[in-house]
C-alpha cells in the first residue's frame, strides 16, 4: 500500500508547510502490536520508575516549550501566549500523575468478616488515542499521563492537520527515556482507525473530537466490545442572572468564549441573559469581545490568531450568516477580512433563538450568541435545551443561588459559578448527553483504563 502524506498549512498565511510521510495500514498495525508487546514489561515496572520517566517527560516539554509552541502556531494557528500555557499545563499534568498515581491506584481493602479481600487496579493494555488539533499537546497529555502511569501503553492517531505535533509528542516520551514502544504515534488518516480498533493489540480507545467521529469510533469499538472514553463537542451555556454585575459577567463571558480563538469544546457559546440585564450585558460583551483584535499569533500581545483552517473559518462565517438571516442581530464582527489566511473577527450575535445556527449548532470559533430569557426557570430550560452537556456556567451576584443552579439544574459534566470553565488536573472532566461519556483527569480519569479487580483470599 502507498504511504499517505500529511501537510500542515499555516492558517495565518495559507502557506503549506513541511510534508510528512505517514504509515501504511500494515505499518500502523505493526506499531500497535509493538506497543502491545512493550506492555508486558511496562506493566511490571514500579510506580517510582514510571513516575521518574513521566517527570522527565515534563522537563523535556518545558525545555522544548518555544519550539513546540512554534509548531502548534505553524500547524493550527495557536497564539504564542496560549501555546506556552498549554505546554506548561501538560508538564504540570505529568508532575501531578507522577506524584499521585500510586495513591490513586493503591489497593483498597474490603472488610468481609473472614477472607482477605481487596480491590486492585491493573492496566488494560494498549490504548488507542484519537485526538483533535485544537489543543494538540494538552488533549494528548491529559490522556497519556494517567494512562501510562497506570501501566498501559499508548498509540496516538492525531488529527491530520497536526502531523508535526504528533511526532513531537512521540519524541518527548522517547527522549525522556521511556522504553521503546511505550508511547507511539501513527500518522494515518481517520479511515485507518477501524482496523486498529479491531486488532487484538488494542485494548481500549479514547477519542476527543466531534460527535460524528465519536459515534463512528464508539460503534466500531462496540462491535468488538472494547471500552471507550469519549470527549466530544459542547455548546456551553452561561446564565447571566438578574442580580449579576453586567460588566463583571461580560468579562467572564468574553474570556469563556475566546479560549483558543473560540475553538474549544468548553468555550462559552450561548449566553442566556435575563431581560433586566440584557442591554447592559450586550453592550459590555460587545466592547470586551471587540478588544480581542486579530493579530499575528507569533506576537506575544496577540489575543486572537487565525482559525485552524480556511474551511473551518468559512463554516463559522456560514453559521453567522444563517443566524442573521433567521433574525439574529449583529453587535460586532461578522465580516471576513480581505487578506490571506483563515481570519475571523470576534463576533457577537444577539436575539438568538431556537432554530438559528448559533442556537442549535456548536459554533467552533469566536462567535458569542446572546439569548434572552424571561426568568430563571426559562434560562435553565434554554441552557438544557441542547444535545450537548459538557460545561456550563452561572454569572450572578448571589453565589448560593449560583451554586444551587450549577449543582442541581444544569445538565453538564462541569459547572462553574462566576468563573469561566477550565479543565484542572485535580477535577474530573467530561460530559453528558452528546458531549460523550467517561471522565479524564483526577483519580476518576486514571481509573478509566484499568481493570478494577476484586481479589478474595480464603
Ligand atoms: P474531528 O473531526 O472529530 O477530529 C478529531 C479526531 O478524530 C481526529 O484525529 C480525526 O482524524 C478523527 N476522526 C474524524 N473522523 C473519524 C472517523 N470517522 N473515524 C475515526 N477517527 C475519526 O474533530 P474536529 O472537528 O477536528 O475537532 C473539534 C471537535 O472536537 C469539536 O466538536 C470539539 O468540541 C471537540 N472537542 C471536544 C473536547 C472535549 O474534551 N470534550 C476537546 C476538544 C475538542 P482526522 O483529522 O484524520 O480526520
Amino acid at each position: 500500500a502507498r504511504r499517505p502524506t500529511f501537510t500542515a498549512v499555516d492558517p495565518a498565511t495559507g502557506t503549506p508547510g513541511r510534508i510528512y510521510d505517514g504509515v501504511t495500514p500494515d505499518e500502523a498495525l505493526g506499531i500497535a502490536r509493538a506497543a502491545r508487546a512493550a506492555f508486558d514489561g511496562w506493566r511490571r515496572t514500579g510506580f517510582p520508575d514510571r513516575a521518574r520517566l513521566l517527570r522527565r517527560a515534563g522537563e523535556v516539554l518545558r525545555e522544548r516549550r518555544e519550539e513546540l509552541c512554534a509548531l502548534m502556531t505553524a500547524e493550527m494557528g495557536k497564539t504564542l501566549t496560549e501555546g506556552r500555557a498549554e505546554i506548561d499545563k501538560c508538564a504540570g499534568a505529568c508532575d501531578h500523575y507522577a506524584e499521585h498515581a500510586q495513591a490513586m491506584l493503591a489497593a483498597q481493602p474490603v472488610e468481609m468478616g473472614g477472607p482477605k479481600a481487596s480491590v486492585v487496579f491493573r492496566p488494560l493494555g494498549t490504548v488507542l488515542a484519537v485526538m483533535p488539533w485544537n489543543f494538540p499537546f494538552w488533549q494528548v497529555f491529559r490522556f497519556a499521563a494517567p494512562a501510562l502511569m497506570a501501566g498501559n501503553t499508548g498509540v496516538l492517531k492525531h488529527a491530520s492537520n497536526v502531523p508535526g505535533c504528533a511526532l513531537a509528542i512521540e519524541a518527548v516520551f522517547r527522549d525522556a527515556g521511556f522504553p521503546p514502544d511505550i508511547f507511539r504515534t501513527v500518522l494515518i488518516g481517520s479511515s485507518g482507525v477501524q482496523a486498529l480498533i479491531e486488532d487484538p493489540a488494542i485494548a481500549a480507545v479514547s477519542l476527543t473530537g466531534s460527535v460524528e467521529a465519536g459515534r463512528k469510533v464508539a460503534t466500531q469499538a462496540g462491535a468488538v466490545l472494547k471500552k471507550c472514553v469519549l470527549e466530544l463537542g459542547g455548546s456551553d451555556a452561561y446564565l447571566v442572572l438578574d442580580d449579576a454585575d453586567p460588566e463583571a459577567a461580560a468579562e467572564v463571558a468574553a474570556a469563556a468564549r475566546m479560549v483558543n480563538g473560540g475553538q474549544s469544546c468548553i468555550a462559552g457559546k450561548r449566553f442566556i441573559v435575563l431581560g433586566s440585564v440584557r442591554e447592559a450585558f450586550e453592550q459590555a460583551l460587545a466592547r470586551k469581545m471587540a478588544g480581542y483584535a486579530m493579530g499575528d499569533p507569533r506576537d506575544e500581545a496577540t489575543k486572537l490568531g487565525p482559525m485552524q483552517s480556511l474551511e473551518a473559518r468559512d463554516g463559522i462565517h456560514d453559521q453567522v450568516r444563517r443566524s442573521l438571516e433567521a433574525g439574529a442581530r449583529l453587535l460586532c464582527g461578522g465580516q471576513v477580512p480581505d487578506r490571506p489566511g483563515a481570519w475571523y473577527p470576534a463576533t457577537v450575535l444577539t436575539g438568538v433563538r431556537p432554530g438559528m445556527a448559533a442556537y442549535d449548532e456548536e459554533v467552533f470559533g469566536p462567535v458569542a450568541a446572546i439569548i434572552e430569557a424571561a426568568d430563571e426557570a426559562e434560562a435553565i430550560r434554554l441552557a438544557n435545551d441542547s444535545p450537548f452537556g459538557l460545561g456550563s456556567g452561572v454569572l450572578t451576584g448571589d453565589v448560593s443561588r449560583g451554586e444551587r443552579i450549577a449543582a442541581d439544574e444544569l445538565e453538564a459534566g462541569v459547572s462553574f459559578v462566576n468563573q469561566n470553565v477550565r479543565s484542572d488536573v485535580r477535577l474530573p472532566f467530561g460530559g453528558v448527553k452528546h458531549s460523550g461519556y467517561g471522565r479524564e483527569l483526577s483519580a476518576f480519569g486514571i481509573r478509566e483504563f484499568v481493570n478494577i479487580k476484586s481479589v478474595v483470599v480464603q
